[in-house]
C-alpha cells in the first residue's frame, strides 16, 4: 500500500493509546519503516523485485525496529507492543493492497513463511484510495477533537497553526514529552486553547 497511507495508519492508531508526542511519532515510523526495503530500487529493478517485501517485511525486522523505538520511549513495554502491532498492520495492509503477486516473506531470514494473496487489490485500485481517504478523515477528526496533527513533533509551530492554538512549550525534538496524569494523550492537551 502507499507510504502516506502507512504513515497515517501509524498516526491514527497511535492516537488510540495514551502516548507521548514522541511515541506517536514513533508509531508513524513503526507503521512505515518496513518499506525501507523499497530503497533496493536504487540498485536496479532486479534488486527491487528480489528484496522489496522481503528484507524489511518480516517478523525479525518488526521486532528489532519495535525494540529500538521502545528504547527511546517513555514506557518501553507497552510502547514495544504498540510498535510491533503497527508493523503487522503494515504487513496486513500490504497483503490486501499491494497488488496481486507481491508476497510477504514474513519469516525471512529465519524460516520460510511466505504470504501470498492472489486476490490482492490493485495498487492503484479504489480500495487503496478509499483506505487513504478514511485515514485522512480520521486524521482530521483527531485534529478537531485532540487538537494535534502528525507534524506535532517535526514542526510544533505548524501543528499549532493547523489546530489554531498557541504552540506548546517544551514539545519538539529538543524535549522528551511525557504524559501528565489526568491529561488525555500527554503533554499536547492544550490548556491555552482558543477558538476563533
Ligand atoms: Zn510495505
Amino acid at each position: 500500500m502507499h507510504v502516506p497511507t502507512h504513515i497515517l495508519s501509524g498516526w491514527c492508531i497511535g492516537n488510540v493509546f495514551r502516548l507521548t508526542a514522541r511515541e506517536r511519532l514513533f508509531c508513524m515510523a513503526a507503521a512505515t519503516l518496513p518499506d525501507l526495503d523499497g530503497a533496493s530500487y536504487a540498485f536496479g529493478k532486479e534488486a527491487y523485485w528480489t528484496y522489496h517485501h522481503v528484507a524489511c517485511h518480516n517478523l525479525l525486522f518488526a521486532v528489532v525496529t519495535a525494540a529500538v523505538l521502545a528504547a527511546f520511549s517513555a514506557r518501553r513495554a507497552p510502547a514495544f507492543i504498540v510498535y510491533l502491532g503497527l508493523a503487522h498492520v503494515h504487513f496486513v495492509l500490504d497483503y490486501v493492497g499491494s497488488g496481486p503477486g507481491w508476497p510477504i516473506d514474513y519469516g525471512w531470514p529465519l524460516w520460510k513463511s511466505r504470504w501470498v494473496n492472489p486476490d490482492a487489490w490493485e495498487f492503484s485500485g479504489w480500495q487503496n484510495r478509499a483506505a487513504a481517504g478514511g485515514l485522512l478523515l480520521w486524521t482530521v477528526a483527531i485534529a478537531v477533537v485532540r487538537r494535534r496533527t502528525p507534524v506535532e513533533m517535526v514542526s510544533p509551530s505548524l501543528d499549532a497553526k493547523l489546530v489554531r492554538r498557541p504552540p506548546p512549550a517544551g514539545v519538539g525534538f529538543d524535549t522528551v514529552a511525557r504524559p501528565r496524569p489526568g491529561v488525555a494523550g500527554g503533554t499536547l492537551a492544550s490548556p491555552g486553547s482558543r477558538r476563533d
